[in-house]
């Protein structure tokens, strides 16, 4: 008989207290169904409840479990990058914590990967829940940034999907310091296809995505995945130029054939203070672009792990190298206790 498959299952928490229990119950059910071995990694980015206590108990009870803590909170990409450079399986799935995947969807996400596909990505038909502005601005950051770069990335859809093992060692071989996995996962290829599902409402607790952390986002996703908000300063530049020539060579007529000079502080006002925004806009644009390649160039690893738990042998005998570009365990410890 061939070996079992192992599907590793990764969740990013943050402050996810309320939730974790239901979780882990309802993703060990779907697990168990499934005819393979299975791990759930937990990576706890630095919450500030009781996750941590929570992800504890549940590793020293249920040899499934990895759970790590980062160091502090480094963010939801960095979160799931932290759980990919972690888990084992031939199959890994990426969901969130809150519930808001539905865990029985793994089902038909592990059904897609037998028959042979890469990545099987959840396709959100309807998000249940949702505040209309958290819709309309998903909608509205979606379409862009297909409008806005050559990679095929799909409307619609999150981190929660499964994908083969060879897309997670390009994965992991990406260097890039800001993460938007699921343009990177489109950007590997390979045989991909979406699982249209219906996005429930959180469980408990609230968006850890405020605004601030959706512009950043979008703004990681954008950079990362597109040039053109940097052509945008050269195509404006040429349609102002191309109207500061028509109103030059006007000023100049005016002055030679009716001796007229065109009065007007409010005119001149005008277009220096709209030039001057404008070149600010296209400084700020080329800044957010400079800021990453400075990022990137310090080359600090993605995340610091603070502890790690697990009671996998093959980890106790050989700790996760630390790959060139990411995360460092300094302080990482195992458990041999549980079988
Ligand atoms: N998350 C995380 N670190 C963060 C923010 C979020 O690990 O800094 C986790 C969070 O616990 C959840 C997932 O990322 O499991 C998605 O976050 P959330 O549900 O708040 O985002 P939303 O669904 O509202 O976009
Ligand atoms: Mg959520």
């Amino acid at each position: 008989m061939a070996p079992t498959d192992l599907c590793s299952v990764i969740v990013p928490v943050f402050n996810e207290e309320e939730v974790l229990p239901l979780l882990h119950e309802r993703l060990t059910a779907t697990l168990s169904r499934l005819g393979l071995d299975w791990e759930i990694v937990y990576v706890n980015d630095g919450s500030r409840d009781r996750s941590w206590s929570i992800l504890e108990e549940l590793q020293a009870r249920d040899p499934h479990v990895v759970a790590i803590s980062l160091s502090r909170n480094f963010g939801h990409q960095l979160a799931v990058s932290a759980g990919l450079d972690e888990a084992r399986g031939d199959a890994i799935v990426f969901i969130d914590a809150d519930l808001q995947d539905p865990p029985e969807l793994i089902e038909q996400f592990v059904a897609r990967w037998r028959e042979g596909y890469d990545v099987a990505y959840g396709l959100r038909e309807k998000r249940l829940g949702e505040s209309i502005f958290k819709k309309v601005t998903a909608a509205l950051f979606y379409r862009t940034i297909r409008k806005l770069t050559a990679v095929d990335i799909p409307a619609d859809t999150g981190d929660f999907r499964i994908v083969s093992r060879r897309v997670a060692d390009v994965l992991r071989q990406l260097p890039e310091k800001h993460r938007f996995i699921r343009g990177l996962v489109s950007w590997v290829g390979f045989r991909q296809i979406a699982v249209p599902y219906v996005r429930q409402a959180r469980a408990a607790g609230e968006t850890k995505y405020p605004l601030a952390r959706m512009v950043k986002f979008a703004a990681d996703a954008l950079t990362s995945f597109s040039t053109a908000p940097l052509r945008l300063a050269t195509t404006a530049g040429i349609a102002a130029a191309g109207i500061a020539f028509l109103y030059a060579a006007w000023a100049v007529y005016e002055k030679l054939f009716s001796g007229a000079t065109i009065q007007g502080w409010a005119s001149l006002f005008v277009l220096v203070a709209l030039l001057g925004s404008a070149q600010l806009l296209a400084l700020g644009i080329i800044g957010a672009y400079v800021g990453r390649i400075y990022e990137q160039i310090k080359d600090r690893p993605l995340y610091v792990i603070a502890e790690h738990r697990t009671s996998r042998l093959d980890a106790l005998v050989q700790q996760a190298p630390p790959n060139e570009f990411r995360g460092t365990a300094t302080a990482s410890e195992a458990r041999p206790d549980a079988k």
